[in-house]
């Protein structure tokens, strides 16, 4: 996503960058007046998209349905549609594995150098 392309899926002329998260979903729709009860319904505000569903469902809609954000493996970068697939992949992700190891040196390193400021 280049600067100064962004355009705002929800309104135009909002430049706000948007978060992947619901929390940061729902406080930006409510920059856009879209603010409802979690527990009623009303329609997605997605630009094109009017499907009406529970508002407290609305942020995670948007997320899967139209920002399309795979699970990906924060080590390695395999991306997994599923949460579970992913958890299991990130035990025993080698890139993780070797990462634990160079952090308990960095770690114990650490712990030796500050271990008797306090
Ligand atoms: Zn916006
Ligand atoms: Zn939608
Ligand atoms: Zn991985």
């Amino acid at each position: 996503m280049a600067a100064g392309t962004y355009t705002c899926p929800f309104g135009d002329g909002c430049t706000s960058p948007l978060e992947f998260t619901t929390a940061a979903i729902y406080d930006h729709l409510r920059v856009h007046g879209h603010v409802y009860s979690h527990r009623g319904r009303a329609p997605c505000p997605w630009l094109g998209c009017s499907k009406e569903m529970r508002w407290g469902n609305v942020a995670r809609h948007i997320i899967e349905r139209h920002l399309q954000v795979k699970l990906r493996c924060v080590w390695c970068g395999r991306t997994y549609a599923r949460k579970r697939v992913l958890t299991a992949h990130m035990n025993i992700c080698e890139t993780h594995i070797t990462d634990i190891v160079q952090e308990y040196l960095n770690m114990t390193h650490h712990e030796e150098e500050f271990a008797f400021t306090y």
